[in-house]
């Protein structure tokens, strides 16, 4: 039978249970269990894919093309899973569900109600993955902060759950803060005991304790916070603040998280913790021989995490390469072709970042330029593999007016354009051209060399595309369509023939990059950046000719 852990966040935000919630993941999948992670949003949107970056950071897309919370990234690449549609429901969805169902009669005249029918909607959802009998433990991660209005229908669940499932089989994990006050010197567990408090009036309480803190929480304290939180005194676990995301697996392995979490569900796991690989990744992290610094080109550099995949694809490769990555963030707003010499010196490589709209859009075509005639490596993602085809467009082609139909409906030159498909789309949630699709390399290519294999799949998220009434022009003057689909022929990726590493790619290699496997892409791009770092013309050449 499927068990199930429910991860709970008390006392604020941003304590980390996407990440906790993955750590305990990797740990039992380590035992040689089947484990996925699913996360519940409290918000009202159906899916965060209309959301604003700057509102909740990068949406993530799933092989089933499912437009996710971030967190789903952090599931994905610790444990090296596919997650699906199902593995993220927001409350908007939970309750088009419920109310598409009353339209139809399905409640038989009866009054829709919190308790029972948006309850019994959450549980549907959470035992429709374990019912698929494809795992042993399904880790389903609360969004929000207990004591939230918006929380209360997902506790109330998970508490009739935890009663309809047995103890055995249902267990809490709640994350909280334990704050150090400075002028006191003291670590206090007030705030945790104020959190538990809330979960209990909702008749739900703990069974392990995970303890944000700055500072090692000691014997007395762990015992004060059992005592007063009504667990176990096993069961508090420290969650000291880390110097890097991956190290939480193995702080939490060394308090025997894992073997804690099996006793309470009864579960004995089949293999001996097997995280050597993982353990050999966190070592060529910490232990770079060398180091490259990268420019990252986009319009939500204030906000970290909206591009938190490509953030965490670096480190990936650069730890792949024993290579330190260090990223320096460039608005592209910022940009442009008098200034870019001086914003982008010493640079190793250039990414230019994905993104919708106007805005920043010449910057980033300077920046490419930049990288273009300079020999400095470059990866552009989506958008950005749009706007080198534009800027080629322009600089090589000679059609100065060239752009997308995006930004430029009228543009002479209607280098990209919408796809056909979209053409009639007219709401805007989940109609992008979204997921995974096939893609032909081309063989000998420097795509086809990084990958090693001519057939790949990768993720898409987009609407507009590389327009192929001009490609026989691109592909004369050096940009070659080193990725096609091979059903449609719409063009995936693109290089130069004549650079040492010139990549667009229309495809979003960062959501399948993992711990245990660096995406190809990311892995080459850096190995081209150190080759350029060794070259020595790192410094600044041809400043005059802007
Ligand atoms: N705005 C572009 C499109 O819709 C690129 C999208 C992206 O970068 N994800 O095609």
């Amino acid at each position: 039978m499927t068990k199930y852990i429910f991860v709970t966040g008390g006392v604020t935000s941003s304590l980390g249970k996407g990440i906790v919630a993955s750590s305990i993941g990797v740990l039992l999948q380590a035992r040689g269990l089947r484990v996925t992670i699913q996360k519940f949003d409290p918000y009202i949107n159906v899916d965060p894919g209309t959301l604003n970056p700057y509102e909740h950071g990068e949406c993530y897309v799933t092989e089933d093309g499912a437009e996710t919370d971030l967190d789903l990234g952090h599931y994905e690449r610790f444990l090296n899973v596919n997650t699906t549609q199902a593995n993220n429901v927001t409350t908007g969805r939970v309750y088009q569900t419920v109310i598409s169902k009353e339209r139809e009669g399905a409640y038989l005249g009866k009054t829709v109600q919190v308790i029972p029918h948006i309850t019994d909607e959450i549980k549907r959802r959470i035992l429709m993955i374990g019912n698929t009998g494809e795992f042993d433990v399904v880790i389903t991660e609360l969004g929000g902060t207990v004591g939230d209005i918006e929380s209360l229908p997902y506790i109330e669940s998970v508490r009739q759950l935890k009663w309809e499932l047995g103890s055995t089989n249902a267990i809490v994990v709640h994350l909280t803060l334990v704050p150090y006050l400075s002028a006191a010197k003291e670590l206090k567990t007030k705030p945790t005991q104020h959190s538990v408090k809330e979960l209990s009036k909702n008749g739900l309480s703990p069974d392990v304790l995970v303890c944000r803190t700055e500072r090692h929480l000691g014997r007395e304290m762990r015992s004060k916070l059992a005592r007063f939180c009504n667990v176990d005194q096993n069961s508090v676990i420290e969650a000291i603040d880390a110097s890097t995301i991956y190290d939480v697996p193995i702080l939490l392995q060394e308090q025997q998280i894992a073997q804690i979490v099996l006793a309470k569900l009864r579960l004995s796991a089949p293999g001996k913790a097997d995280i050597d690989e993982w353990k050999g990744f966190l070592k060529r992290l910490k232990n770079p021989k060398t180091h490259v610094e990268i420019g990252l080109v986009g319009k939500y550099i204030e906000l970290q995490d909206a591009y938190k995949s490509i953030l965490e694809s670096f480190i990936h490769a650069g730890a792949r390469n024993q290579c330190r990555v260090s990223i320096r963030p460039i608005h592209s707003e910022d940009i442009d072709e008098e200034n870019c010499s001086e914003l982008l010196s010493g640079l190793h490589g250039i990414l230019v970042a994905p993104g919708f709209g106007h805005r920043g859009v010449e910057g980033k075509i300077a920046a490419i330029r930049h990288c273009r005639e300079n020999e400095i490596p470059f990866f552009g993602i989506c958008l950005g593999m749009q706007c080198a085809v534009i800027e080629f467009s322009r600089n090589v082609l000679g059609l100065s007016r060239a752009h997308s139909t995006e930004m430029a409906p009228e543009t002479p030159y209607p280098i990209i354009d919408i796809m056909e498909d979209q053409k009639d789309v007219k709401t805007k949630g989940g109609t992008m051209r979204l997921g995974s699709y096939d893609c032909s390399l081309l063989e000998g290519s420097r795509v086809h060399a990084a990958y090693g294999s001519t057939e790949i799949k990768e993720r898409h998220r987009h609407r507009f595309e590389l327009n192929n009434q001009f490609l026989e022009q691109l592909e004369a003057a050096g940009m070659l369509a080193a990725g096609k689909n091979p059903h449609n022929g719409l063009v995936e990726a693109v290089e130069l023939t004549d650079h040492p590493w010139f990549v667009g790619v229309q495809f979003h290699p960062e959501f399948k990059s993992r711990v245990t496997k660096p995406h190809p892409l990311f892995v080459d791009f850096i190995a081209a950046a150190l080759d350029y770092k060794e070259s020595g013309k790192t410094v600044l050449k041809n400043v005059e000719q802007y």
